[in-house]
Protein backbone atom coordinates (compact mmCIF):
# COMPACT_ATOMS: atom_id res chain seq x y z
CA UNK A 1 0.00 0.00 0.00
CA UNK A 2 1.50 3.48 -0.67
CA UNK A 3 1.18 6.37 2.19
CA UNK A 4 -0.97 8.98 1.04
CA UNK A 5 -0.78 12.66 1.87
CA UNK A 6 -3.40 11.77 5.01
CA UNK A 7 -1.56 8.33 6.33
CA UNK A 8 1.62 9.60 5.45
CA UNK A 9 3.44 9.31 9.00
CA UNK A 10 5.29 12.45 9.85
CA UNK A 11 6.01 11.87 14.21
CA UNK A 12 8.36 9.11 13.69
CA UNK A 13 8.08 8.19 10.31
CA UNK A 14 10.98 5.13 10.69
CA UNK A 15 8.28 3.42 12.74
CA UNK A 16 5.90 3.71 9.60
CA UNK A 17 5.25 0.53 7.98
CA UNK A 18 2.82 0.08 4.62
CA UNK A 19 2.89 -3.30 3.61
CA UNK A 20 -0.35 -5.04 3.62
CA UNK A 21 1.11 -7.83 5.28
CA UNK A 22 1.82 -6.16 8.45
CA UNK A 23 -1.09 -4.28 8.65
CA UNK A 24 -3.48 -7.59 7.87
CA UNK A 25 -0.91 -9.26 10.56
CA UNK A 26 -1.78 -6.69 13.07
CA UNK A 27 -5.63 -6.65 12.34
CA UNK A 28 -6.05 -10.26 12.47
CA UNK A 29 -4.35 -10.49 15.80
CA UNK A 30 -6.43 -7.55 17.38
CA UNK A 31 -9.98 -8.44 19.14
CA UNK A 32 -11.01 -4.85 19.27
CA UNK A 33 -11.19 -2.06 17.06
CA UNK A 34 -12.03 1.88 17.75
CA UNK A 35 -14.13 3.65 15.17
CA UNK A 36 -13.92 7.44 15.06
CA UNK A 37 -16.70 9.24 13.44
CA UNK A 38 -18.48 13.00 13.88
CA UNK A 39 -22.17 13.07 14.73
CA UNK A 40 -23.87 16.07 15.20
CA UNK A 41 -20.52 18.07 14.92
CA UNK A 42 -19.32 15.86 17.83
CA UNK A 43 -16.59 13.52 17.25
CA UNK A 44 -16.62 9.89 18.94
CA UNK A 45 -14.34 7.03 19.17
CA UNK A 46 -16.09 3.67 19.70
CA UNK A 47 -14.81 0.79 21.00
CA UNK A 48 -15.93 -2.38 18.79
CA UNK A 49 -15.15 -5.31 16.99
CA UNK A 50 -14.27 -5.74 13.37
CA UNK A 51 -12.92 -8.70 10.86
CA UNK A 52 -10.86 -8.26 8.36
CA UNK A 53 -11.94 -10.68 5.12
CA UNK A 54 -10.01 -9.75 2.06
CA UNK A 55 -8.86 -6.14 1.77
CA UNK A 56 -12.38 -4.96 3.49
CA UNK A 57 -12.89 -4.80 7.40
CA UNK A 58 -16.46 -5.22 8.61
CA UNK A 59 -17.79 -3.50 11.51
CA UNK A 60 -21.39 -5.28 12.70
CA UNK A 61 -23.70 -4.43 15.38
CA UNK A 62 -27.56 -4.00 16.08
CA UNK A 63 -29.75 -1.50 13.40
CA UNK A 64 -30.39 0.45 16.60
CA UNK A 65 -26.57 1.55 17.22
CA UNK A 66 -26.26 5.49 16.69
CA UNK A 67 -22.53 4.74 15.38
CA UNK A 68 -23.48 2.29 12.95
CA UNK A 69 -26.48 4.66 11.66
CA UNK A 70 -24.42 7.52 11.69
CA UNK A 71 -21.48 6.28 9.37
CA UNK A 72 -23.22 5.08 6.35
CA UNK A 73 -21.48 6.52 3.39
CA UNK A 74 -19.57 9.37 6.03
CA UNK A 75 -15.72 9.42 6.50
CA UNK A 76 -14.52 7.18 9.27
CA UNK A 77 -10.93 6.53 11.08
CA UNK A 78 -10.89 3.09 12.32
CA UNK A 79 -8.10 2.35 14.73
CA UNK A 80 -6.63 -1.24 15.59
CA UNK A 81 -3.83 -1.43 18.68
CA UNK A 82 -1.84 -4.60 20.02
CA UNK A 83 0.25 -3.15 23.63
CA UNK A 84 3.71 -5.36 23.31
CA UNK A 85 5.38 -3.67 26.26
CA UNK A 86 5.91 -1.01 28.92
CA UNK A 87 9.07 1.11 27.98
CA UNK A 88 10.48 2.50 31.52
CA UNK A 89 13.41 4.95 30.53
CA UNK A 90 15.35 6.23 32.81
CA UNK A 91 13.94 9.80 32.37
CA UNK A 92 10.13 9.60 32.49
CA UNK A 93 10.65 11.85 29.25
CA UNK A 94 11.78 9.09 27.31
CA UNK A 95 9.31 6.15 28.85
CA UNK A 96 7.04 4.98 26.28
CA UNK A 97 4.95 1.72 25.29
CA UNK A 98 5.75 -1.07 22.34
CA UNK A 99 3.09 -1.27 19.96
CA UNK A 100 1.82 -2.16 16.82
CA UNK A 101 -1.10 -0.22 15.18
CA UNK A 102 -3.04 0.54 12.38
CA UNK A 103 -4.75 3.71 11.06
CA UNK A 104 -7.29 3.35 8.56
CA UNK A 105 -9.54 5.85 6.89
CA UNK A 106 -11.88 5.57 4.18
CA UNK A 107 -15.43 5.98 3.45
CA UNK A 108 -17.90 3.45 5.32
CA UNK A 109 -20.11 1.61 3.44
CA UNK A 110 -23.25 -0.53 4.04
CA UNK A 111 -23.62 -4.09 3.04
CA UNK A 112 -27.01 -5.14 2.03
CA UNK A 113 -25.62 -7.92 -0.33
CA UNK A 114 -27.39 -11.04 1.57
CA UNK A 115 -24.15 -13.22 0.21
CA UNK A 116 -21.92 -10.15 1.42
CA UNK A 117 -23.80 -9.98 4.50
CA UNK A 118 -23.32 -13.48 5.61
CA UNK A 119 -19.61 -13.28 4.97
CA UNK A 120 -18.86 -10.16 6.86
CA UNK A 121 -21.11 -12.05 9.79
CA UNK A 122 -18.84 -15.54 9.61
CA UNK A 123 -15.23 -12.76 9.49
CA UNK A 124 -16.51 -11.49 12.48
CA UNK A 125 -17.23 -14.67 14.14
CA UNK A 126 -13.83 -16.82 12.98
CA UNK A 127 -12.19 -13.53 13.81
CA UNK A 128 -13.46 -13.62 17.38
CA UNK A 129 -12.91 -17.61 17.00
CA UNK A 130 -11.12 -19.25 15.01
CA UNK A 131 -13.13 -22.60 14.13
CA UNK A 132 -16.23 -21.67 15.95
CA UNK A 133 -18.28 -20.62 12.45
CA UNK A 134 -19.03 -24.34 11.45
CA UNK A 135 -19.56 -25.18 15.31
CA UNK A 136 -22.26 -23.08 16.42
CA UNK A 137 -25.56 -22.26 14.63
CA UNK A 138 -25.30 -19.73 11.48
CA UNK A 139 -27.96 -16.59 12.00
CA UNK A 140 -31.31 -17.16 10.54
CA UNK A 141 -32.74 -14.76 8.03
CA UNK A 142 -34.64 -12.69 11.08
CA UNK A 143 -31.24 -12.39 12.53
CA UNK A 144 -29.58 -11.54 9.69
CA UNK A 145 -31.80 -8.49 9.09
CA UNK A 146 -31.61 -7.41 12.91
CA UNK A 147 -27.56 -7.26 11.87
CA UNK A 148 -25.97 -4.06 10.18
CA UNK A 149 -22.45 -4.62 8.72
CA UNK A 150 -20.60 -1.88 7.54
CA UNK A 151 -17.93 -2.20 5.57
CA UNK A 152 -14.95 -0.33 5.13
CA UNK A 153 -11.86 -0.94 2.54
CA UNK A 154 -8.54 -1.43 3.51
CA UNK A 155 -6.87 1.06 0.93
CA UNK A 156 -5.66 3.90 2.92
CA UNK A 157 -3.88 2.69 5.47
CA UNK A 158 -0.40 2.82 7.83
CA UNK A 159 1.06 0.49 10.26
CA UNK A 160 3.02 2.19 13.19
CA UNK A 161 5.42 -0.35 15.27
CA UNK A 162 7.69 0.53 18.07
CA UNK A 163 9.79 -2.31 19.46
CA UNK A 164 12.90 -2.48 21.45
CA UNK A 165 15.11 -0.68 24.32
CA UNK A 166 13.83 2.69 25.70
CA UNK A 167 15.77 5.69 24.12
CA UNK A 168 17.26 7.47 26.76
CA UNK A 169 19.59 10.55 26.47
CA UNK A 170 23.25 9.40 26.24
CA UNK A 171 24.50 11.24 29.63
CA UNK A 172 21.58 9.43 31.49
CA UNK A 173 22.88 5.93 31.04
CA UNK A 174 25.31 6.59 33.67
CA UNK A 175 22.45 7.15 36.30
CA UNK A 176 21.42 3.83 38.83
CA UNK A 177 18.19 3.66 37.98
CA UNK A 178 17.03 0.67 36.60
CA UNK A 179 15.48 0.93 32.70
CA UNK A 180 13.58 -1.80 30.25
CA UNK A 181 10.98 -3.28 28.94
CA UNK A 182 8.01 -4.71 30.81
CA UNK A 183 6.70 -7.26 28.29
CA UNK A 184 3.06 -7.26 27.74
CA UNK A 185 0.68 -10.24 26.78
CA UNK A 186 -3.03 -11.54 26.54
CA UNK A 187 -3.59 -14.65 27.97
CA UNK A 188 -6.73 -16.96 27.32
CA UNK A 189 -7.33 -19.35 30.07
CA UNK A 190 -9.54 -22.41 29.97
CA UNK A 191 -13.29 -22.19 28.87
CA UNK A 192 -15.64 -22.02 31.91
CA UNK A 193 -18.98 -24.17 31.03
CA UNK A 194 -22.33 -21.95 30.73
CA UNK A 195 -24.33 -22.32 34.28
CA UNK A 196 -27.04 -24.03 31.76
CA UNK A 197 -24.49 -26.14 29.46
CA UNK A 198 -26.69 -29.41 28.93
CA UNK A 199 -25.00 -32.12 30.86
CA UNK A 200 -22.26 -34.27 29.27
CA UNK A 201 -21.22 -31.38 26.62
CA UNK A 202 -17.81 -30.73 26.80
CA UNK A 203 -15.96 -27.35 25.24
CA UNK A 204 -15.06 -28.51 21.42
CA UNK A 205 -11.21 -28.11 20.95
CA UNK A 206 -10.69 -25.41 18.57
CA UNK A 207 -11.91 -23.10 22.09
CA UNK A 208 -9.80 -25.18 24.39
CA UNK A 209 -6.53 -24.24 22.55
CA UNK A 210 -7.55 -20.78 22.39
CA UNK A 211 -5.08 -18.45 20.81
CA UNK A 212 -4.98 -15.11 18.50
CA UNK A 213 -3.24 -15.38 14.62
C1 LIG B 1 -0.14 2.16 22.70
C2 LIG B 1 0.29 3.49 22.15
C3 LIG B 1 0.66 4.52 22.99
C4 LIG B 1 1.06 5.75 22.49
N1 LIG B 1 1.33 6.76 23.34
C5 LIG B 1 1.57 7.99 22.87
C6 LIG B 1 1.70 9.13 23.74
O1 LIG B 1 1.61 9.01 24.96
N2 LIG B 1 1.92 10.35 23.20
C7 LIG B 1 1.99 10.53 21.86
O2 LIG B 1 2.16 11.66 21.41
N3 LIG B 1 1.89 9.50 21.00
C8 LIG B 1 1.65 8.25 21.47
N4 LIG B 1 1.50 7.19 20.61
C9 LIG B 1 1.73 7.45 19.19
C10 LIG B 1 0.47 8.04 18.57
O3 LIG B 1 -0.36 6.97 18.15
C11 LIG B 1 0.78 8.90 17.32
O4 LIG B 1 1.51 8.15 16.37
C12 LIG B 1 1.56 10.15 17.66
O5 LIG B 1 0.96 10.86 18.74
C13 LIG B 1 1.65 11.08 16.46
O6 LIG B 1 0.35 11.51 16.11
P1 LIG B 1 0.19 12.54 14.93
O7 LIG B 1 -1.24 12.69 14.62
O8 LIG B 1 1.00 13.76 15.24
O9 LIG B 1 0.94 11.71 13.78
P2 LIG B 1 1.23 12.05 12.31
O10 LIG B 1 2.52 11.37 11.99
O11 LIG B 1 1.07 13.50 11.97
O12 LIG B 1 0.03 11.23 11.60
C14 LIG B 1 -0.09 11.21 10.19
C15 LIG B 1 -0.66 9.88 9.79
O13 LIG B 1 0.20 8.85 10.27
C16 LIG B 1 -0.56 7.71 10.62
N5 LIG B 1 -0.37 7.38 12.06
C17 LIG B 1 -0.11 8.20 13.09
N6 LIG B 1 -0.03 7.51 14.24
C18 LIG B 1 -0.26 6.23 13.91
C19 LIG B 1 -0.31 5.04 14.68
N7 LIG B 1 -0.10 5.02 16.01
N8 LIG B 1 -0.57 3.88 14.05
C20 LIG B 1 -0.78 3.86 12.70
N9 LIG B 1 -0.74 4.95 11.92
C21 LIG B 1 -0.48 6.12 12.54
C22 LIG B 1 -2.01 8.05 10.35
O14 LIG B 1 -2.37 7.58 9.06
C23 LIG B 1 -2.01 9.54 10.42
O15 LIG B 1 -3.08 10.11 9.71
C24 LIG B 1 1.12 5.96 21.08
C25 LIG B 1 0.75 4.92 20.23
C26 LIG B 1 0.31 3.71 20.74
C27 LIG B 1 -0.13 2.64 19.78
Amino acid sequence: MEPTPRTQIKRLPERGVYERSTVNQIIDEALICHVGFVHDGQPFVIPTIHARVGDTLYLHGSPASRMLRSIRNQPICVTVTLLDGLVLARSHFHSSMNYRSVVIIGEAREVNDPEEKTAAFEGVVEQVASGQWDYARRPTDKELKATSIIALEISEASAKVRTGDPGDDEEDYELDIWAGVIPVTTQFGQPIDDSRLKPGLISPPHLNTYQRP
